[in-house]
């Protein structure tokens, strides 16, 4: 492990309340609370609550009293992605005035159908990777059609241009080179939310210093459009930890929907959180 200093270690836990949490959740939230405290460090909690279709205050309610429940406890105040609208727009207009992102007006089932008709289909951390169909508008086509809904989406090819070689370091996973391009023209921003989880996140662990993202493998495809996002807006880069992920007893990984009771069920069933926090610590649910 990289030899870390001391007191200036910053950590966040950054849950969606578009749902309760889960045993993964907890795992993730003591991963990044204990990384922080064992380094005499600080543990921030971040509600990503930009999706405003899908996020509920009564989730953030529970997400709180879980975390509690735990016996996690946060430093300062509670950041909610909600209140920073207006940073992430101020990012979206730096990057357009760069012209490192373009209007796309494609649905879902534009791009499924597309998809479905190219012979190589990759896949990336959002999905199937965006086939480029509104990359290739010109710049009439798309005044005419400005007042039409419409998502952003990076130019990857160019960005990566602009941004030249990049890297990064995971405290498991050793030094990376940077391969945002493998994600395809990821979306900055949605038809229906003004930023998107990555723009968002790699403005706010920026803006909280957060100088350690502990957070789980399933997003460490992510990072790599992280990291190029950093090299454009000009942000640091943390250092990153993405750790295992619990399964159950046949070894599938542990998600929202597998039925498993959720933390706020376990709570309120009486049992013992600090407890439970401990046992995950030991390692006493499997991780893959
Ligand atoms: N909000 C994301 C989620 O709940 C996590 C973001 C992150 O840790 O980078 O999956």
């Amino acid at each position: 492990m990289k030899a870390i200093s001391g007191n200036g270690v910053v950590t966040r836990f950054a849950p969606s309340p578009t749902g309760r949490l889960h045993l993964g959740h907890a795992f993730s939230a003591i991963r990044a609370h204990d990384a922080a405290r064992t380094r005499g460090g600080r543990f921030l909690l971040r509600i990503e609550d930009i999706d405003g279709t899908r996020s509920r205050p009564e989730h953030v309610e529970t997400i709180l009293a879980d975390l509690a429940w735990l016996g996690l406890d946060w430093d300062g105040e509670v950041l909610f992605q909600s209140h920073r609208l207006d940073v992430y727009a101020a990012a979206l207009e730096t990057l357009k005035a760069r012209r490192l992102v373009y209007p796309c007006f494609c649905t879902r089932a534009d791009i499924a159908r597309e998809v479905a008709a190219s012979v190589a289909a990759p896949h990336g951390v959002d999905g199937p990777i965006y086939p480029g169909t509104c990359r290739h508008l010109s710049d009439a086509e798309r005044a005419a059609r400005r007042s039409e809904p419409h998502a952003l989406r990076l130019d990857i090819a160019r960005a990566c241009a602009v941004a030249g070689p990049l890297g990064w370091y995971d405290e498991r996973a050793g030094a990376q080179v940077a391969d945002p391009a493998a994600q395809g023209d990821v979306v900055l921003a949605r038809k229906d939310a003004p930023a998107s989880y990555h723009l968002a996140v790699t403005i706010d662990d920026a803006a909280q210093g957060v100088t350690h993202v502990v957070r789980g493998k399933d997003l460490f495809a992510a990072t790599h459009v992280h990291r190029l996002l950093q090299a454009l807006l000009g942000l640091p880069t943390p250092v990153y930890h993405h750790h295992a992920l619990l399964t159950d007893a046949t070894g599938a990984r542990l998600a929202k929907r597998s039925g498993a009771p959720t933390l706020a069920e376990r709570r309120l069933a009486g049992e013992d959180g600090r407890a439970l926090a401990e046992s995950l610590r030991r390692g006493d649910v499997p991780e893959s």
